[in-house]
């Protein structure tokens, strides 16, 4: 016997030892972080590589058992000193838990602190079941469960309070007990703890067997302290719900509404208080990049792009422009051109007319634009004149050039020139008061006096015997008319456009005959000789000094046959003894009538037929500025027309005006 017993001994410890697990009397353990090994692991549980226990992993599942996982002690611990004991021994544990839901989208379900006879919950299932009971088996005293849930799902059949709370449950996953997850500050004030806020939350559960008290306390880690005031203080008898020996850990389970529960330290101590935990040493846990970071990701990417793109469209836009500037502004200079004084650059003229924005007029020639030249500050204005031919271009330009260094107080002085291809730019004195055309006939109607029209025709007598014959070579102008007469601040006479008809001598510009010399200012000669002169020019001249004295223009279509030529009806008037009649009405009597009488003799004198008859413009100062008259001047000599062909001319002009119901304007 006494050799048998040892053998029997070893039978039984060695059969006892397989089949029942390891238990402890005075269990107390502590982790701050875990391995692999410390835990017994069922279901999706793991620890992962940072040391956090890892109980669901986020996945989701439409329909039931859903994803569990469960995590215990391995050690069976004693809860009870024996089966029967009507009390259970006292045990406090204190753990830290993170829950993260993707997205920080509503997760579910959450996680319970479990205390279970088995380790084996294969048919529990996830979901609100927290994966420690199922359907079937939810609130079955045969259980033996004891859990403290930390639910992120209002599952009303289950009577949950709302979607974040902490409940006391036994057998099952409907609370005895619950409240909103909180803790209490030391003044007493209840604060929210949001349990799935992606942060770690601290935990404790303390239970006193005499007393049959159960305090359940969270707490943010913000809030380091155990709060001193409970969440949940719970009279609760847990002996006949756990049996002697009784597993603890954790379970959770989620289905439609998946998180990832973690549990990051825990300890655990029988009949005392758990060990404090270390909080500094608290693995971490990967968390879903918050939609707020992730929006900031995708603000901070679309900013980038945008920048880049309104980066991308700035250089763009500037190389666009400056080439297309420098497209603007680029000219082929030829050598020839650097012989001639006053050239100005393509790009100083397009700066002062800030790109030809400013239209003055538009006349036969071209558009005239106002600038303010950069350098000097001078204002301008610039006439583009376009032109086919080069050759006529280059003779013109070296005529212009030198027409540059004429000065002449009644000459709108030209400050220079330019040639960008087939366009010539012309850059004149700025004459602030317009055309003589626009105050007779155009927006500044009536606003001449009679001095005022005597000064002009005074000056431009001298500006034009400047160009006869005062100046270097003879200037024949061609042009002379009431659109080129500009006033000065001073409202004197100003001539301008003096050689330029000559730039169309060559005749390849088909307006060339509109341009060059206008109906009424045309000295009849011109339709036989084509050869401009001086003495074409006085008949313009005195075509003007009508103009200015009558009010109207040389040649008016609409009117009746007698009063249709203005130089003939104030020949008729003249030799009828009323020549004042043909008088601007618009003066009334506000003239000089010996004044008014010369300019409008003069007038007729210079419309003569013949060329040679006509007074020079010599001859035509001097009886303007009173050092000669015109006493015994005998109208009926004066031959005023006496080319058939001439009114041939003026007839189909005449006509073509009318059908064309232009308003008599008889210039470009
Ligand atoms: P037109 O064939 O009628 O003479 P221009 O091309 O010479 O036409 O001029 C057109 C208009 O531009 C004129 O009527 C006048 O209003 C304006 N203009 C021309 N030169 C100047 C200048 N130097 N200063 C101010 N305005 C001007
Ligand atoms: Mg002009």
């Amino acid at each position: 016997m006494a050799i048998h017993l040892p053998w029997f001994l070893l039978f039984f410890l060695l059969s006892h030892v397989r089949t029942s697990p390891a238990t402890s009397l005075n269990s107390t353990f502590s982790f701050n972080g875990f391995q692999p090994s410390d835990l017994s692991l069922s279901g999706f549980a793991t620890v992962i590589s940072t040391g956090a226990l890892q109980l669901t992993n986020g996945q989701r599942t439409m329909n039931l058992p859903g994803i569990t996982g469960q995590a215990f002690y391995p050690a069976i611990l004693q809860f009870k000193k024996g089966p029967s004991a009507t009390t259970t021994r006292s045990f406090s544990t204190h753990f830290l838990f993170e829950i993260v839901s993707k997205d920080q989208k509503p997760g579910g379900h959450g996680f319970a602190f479990v205390l279970a006879p088995s380790t084996n919950f294969c048919s529990a299932s996830g979901g609100p079941f927290l994966g420690f009971v199922n359907q079937s088996n939810n609130v079955n005293p045969n259980n033996h469960i004891f859990a403290v849930e930390f639910d992120t799902v209002q599952q009303v059949d289950l009577e949950d309070r709302d979607g974040n709370h902490v409940g006391i449950d036994v057998n099952g996953v409907i609370s005895n007990t619950s409240e909103s997850a909180a803790y209490y500050t030391e003044l007493n004030k209840k604060e929210t703890v949001l349990l799935d806020s992606q942060t770690p939350i601290q935990a404790w559960i303390e239970y006193d067997g005499k007393g049959k008290q159960l305090n359940v306390t969270i707490a943010p880690l913000s809030h380091p302290l155990k709060p001193t005031r409970s969440l949940i203080s719970y009279s609760i008898d847990l002996s006949p719900i756990l049996l002697e020996h009784m597993y603890v850990g954790f379970s959770s389970g989620t289905q439609k509404l998946f998180s990832k529960h973690y549990i990051l330290a825990w300890s655990f101590t029988m009949e005392g208080k758990a060990q404090e935990l270390d909080l500094s040493r608290l693995p971490s846990v990967p968390r879903d990049r918050t939609p707020l970071g992730k929006s900031l990701k995708l603000y901070l990417y679309l900013s980038v792009a945008l920048v880049i793109i309104l980066f991308l469209i700035i250089t763009i836009s500037i190389c666009y422009w400056t080439h297309k500037k420098s497209k603007l502004t680029s000219e082929k200079v030829e050598e020839w051109e650097m012989d001639y004084p006053h050239r100005f650059p393509y790009r100083e003229l397009y700066r002062a007319t800030k790109g030809f924005k400013e239209e003055l007029g538009k006349g036969g020639f071209g558009s005239v634009y106002k600038g303010v030249l950069p350098r000097s500050g001078m204002e301008v204005a610039v006439k583009k004149v376009s032109h086919s031919s080069k050759q006529g271009i280059r003779e013109f330009v070296a005529e212009v050039s030198s027409l540059g260094r004429m000065r002449h107080r009644n000459l709108v002085q030209l400050q220079g020139w330019c040639r960008r291809g087939e366009e010539l730019l012309l850059a004149y004195e700025f004459m602030p008061k317009g055309s003589l055309d626009s105050h007779l006939f155009g927006i500044r109607r009536k606003s001449l006096s009679w001095e005022q029209r005597f000064k002009i025709v005074k000056g431009i007598a001298s500006g034009l015997l400047y160009l006869h014959e005062e100046w270097e070579q003879v200037v024949v102008h061609r042009d002379v008319k009431a659109s080129n007469v500009l006033l000065d601040g001073d409202l004197n006479g100003r001539l301008g456009d003096f050689g330029l008809s000559r730039l169309y001598e060559h005749g390849t510009n088909p307006k060339t005959t509109k341009i060059v010399g206008s109906f009424g200012y045309m000295a009849p000669e011109l339709s036989r000789t084509c050869k401009f002169t001086t003495s074409s020019d006085v008949y313009s001249y005195g075509a003007l000094l009508l103009e200015m004295a009558c009010g109207r223009r040389p040649i008016e279509p609409e009117r009746p046959c007698d009063e249709m030529i203005l130089v003939e009806l104030v020949h008729s008037l003249w030799k009828g003894g009323r020549i004042l009649d043909a008088m601007d009405n618009k003066l009334g009597n506000s003239y000089v009538v010996e004044e008014a009488e010369l300019v409008l003799k003069l007038g007729v004198l210079c419309s003569q037929a013949a060329p040679e008859s006509r007074p020079n413009m010599r001859q035509l100062t001097q009886f303007l500025n009173g050092g000669a008259s015109l006493q015994d001047l005998e109208c009926h000599n004066i031959v005023i027309q006496d080319d058939p062909g001439m009114d041939q001319l003026i007839l189909q002009y005449s006509s073509s005006a009318i059908l064309s119901s232009t308003s008599g304007n008889s210039g470009s």
